[in-house]
């Protein structure tokens, strides 16, 4: 197998290129030339099978240049004990009536982008040390949150990397701010930016496309890769985990084998539901792919339509980490749905870039309305949602899996369809603490972030995650502020050169 650009299907790299490069020379994202299949007897084996070896059975189908040692070195340094609270790596809670919680917050940033990086950092290095390169990966993120942490705390201390997070100073929430500011590690380094978050994310772009500071990198012996969505190497350990739930539902005999499932994901970036559906496309009896989006709602339009226009309002919301209008993987999904034609991909997001706006052909639209469904909730709707699970099944959602819910809900409603459903749980609620606290008690609580962690244990009952009430005792490392003018001068400074 290999791997191609979405805007040059005549491009072949191996998966170790693909994931050490992040995003292909014309700007498409790579994507293998083929999807693996699994079949029923596989994935019933993989019942058995403990975590990390479900994962380097999954990758080895995808990372076919990669030796199983290479893999399995992956696999085993990043699913394990040391870096996640529950043996099983992900939990699956049953909510109601053939409804599931797919758990997938148990990781040590209390966000489900940990499933990924705590497994990049292996991925990249790996990948260089395969494509002969012996430079030092220089990373940089802009978050608006959870990806920075999770970043931070997959690459800490991994030899021959080195990470930068930018965050704007005024646009995370205190307990975010807290896990960044403390992050320990010889390799780090955190940055706040006078400025939002897209002032982040262009400074970042920025630099990243700077001839003159990739030659002195290269000259340095270092390179730039990427840490977010775009890499292939985020997205292939997403896939893994709704075929091994799946497999752990047929194991408890939730699910008989080849039974259809729904799965419903709370959508930012498109990574995450885009995984599922390569899960899907793989032979993963799924049914329905549910699409959940906030107030920023141009995914649920688009499935509806075939029209993505982002020419819209930017809507803060309390579901942050979705509060986004430009779904980069979504240009993944319509590659494949159009026939792996790049011109017909390099027209659409040509148009999206100029006009903020493009139309798919009516092909492509009935492929799209035949896997995937989709919603959205208001902020409203998201508070009541975690209010109605929390009174009528003691459980404790974030804002981001609420929305996953009242969307299903609402789908399920509507179309009467009462195929056993799972819903994708990406953060602790305890992450979230002031909005959770909020619903559920009906007005804002007026206490610090770990008086507010002390309240919300006491009514949810879940354990609080050790990473987050160590955090109170953490010194604070990073104070820098800076305007988004200077990030070139911190970056090039950061990394002595
Ligand atoms: C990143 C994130 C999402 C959105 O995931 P995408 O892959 O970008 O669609 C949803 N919920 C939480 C808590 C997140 O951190």
């Amino acid at each position: 197998m290999f791997y191609k650009s979405t805007r040059n299907s005549n491009l072949k790299v191996t998966s170790a290129q693909a994931i050490a490069q992040g995003i292909s020379v014309d700007g498409g994202l790579f994507v293998p030339s083929e999807i693996p299949s699994i079949s029923l007897d596989e994935i019933a084996k993989l019942g058995a099978m403990k975590y990390s070896d479900r994962a380097a059975y999954i990758f080895s189908k995808y990372l076919t240049d990669f030796s199983e040692v290479e893999i399995r070195y992956c696999t085993e340094n990043a699913y394990n004990l040391q870096k996640f609270s529950s043996e099983n790596i992900v939990e699956i809670s049953h909510l109601f009536d053939g409804t599931y919680m797919l758990e997938l917050w148990h990781g040590p940033t209390c966000a489900f982008k940990d499933m990924a990086l705590q497994i990049l950092p292996f991925l990249l290095t790996t990948s260089v040390k395969k494509i002969n390169c012996d430079k030092k990966i220089v990373i940089l993120v802009a978050t608006s949150g959870d990806t920075g942490k999770a970043a931070l705390e997959g690459f800490k201390d991994v030899p021959g990397t080195q990470i930068m997070v930018f965050y704007p100073e005024q646009g995370v929430s205190p307990m975010q701010k807290r896990q960044m500011t403390t992050q320990e590690g010889g390799n780090v380094a955190v940055c706040a930016i006078k400025g939002n978050f897209d002032d982040a994310q262009n400074g970042v772009k920025s630099i990243f496309t700077n001839d003159e500071i990739k030659e002195l990198l290269d000259k340095n012996s270092m390179m730039f890769s990427s840490a977010n969505s775009i890499n292939w190497g985020r997205l292939a350990p997403q896939i893994i985990y709704y075929i091994s739930s799946y497999a752990e539902l047929v194991k408890n005999e939730e699910i008989s084998l080849g039974e259809k499932i729904n799965i419903v994901v709370p959508t930012g970036n498109f990574g995450n539901i885009l995984a599922a559906y390569y899960a899907k496309k793989m032979g993963l009896p799924v049914a329905k792919l549910i699409c959940a989006s906030n107030s920023n709602n141009v995914l649920t339009d688009f499935i509806k339509t075939g029209i993505y226009d982002r020419n819209r309002k930017f809507i803060t919301t309390i579901s942050p980490s979705m509060d986004i209008l430009i779904s980069s993987n979504l240009e993944r999904l319509l590659y494949m749905l159009c026939g792996e034609d790049d011109a017909q991909i390099k027209k659409w997001f040509g148009e999206l870039a100029q006009s903020g706006r493009y139309e798919v052909s009516d092909d492509v639209k009935a492929k799209l309305k035949a896997d995937f469904s989709a919603g959205f909730c208001t902020d409203d709707e998201t508070e009541e949602t975690i209010k109605n699970i929390f009174d009528k099944y003691s459980y404790t959602c974030d804002t981001h899996t609420a929305v996953a819910v009242k969307v299903y809900e609402e789908y399920r409603k509507s179309t009467g369809d009462a195929t056993k459903t799972l819903i994708a749980s990406t953060a602790s609620p305890y992450k979230f603490s002031a909005s959770v606290l909020k619903a559920i008690e009906g007005k804002a609580p007026e206490i610090d972030e770990y008086e507010m962690v002390d309240r919300l244990y006491k009514l949810s009952g879940f354990d609080v995650p050790k990473e987050l009430l160590e955090l109170k005792n953490k010194e604070e490392r990073f104070k820098t502020s800076i305007d988004k003018s200077e990030m070139k001068e911190f970056v090039l400074k950061a990394l002595g050169i």
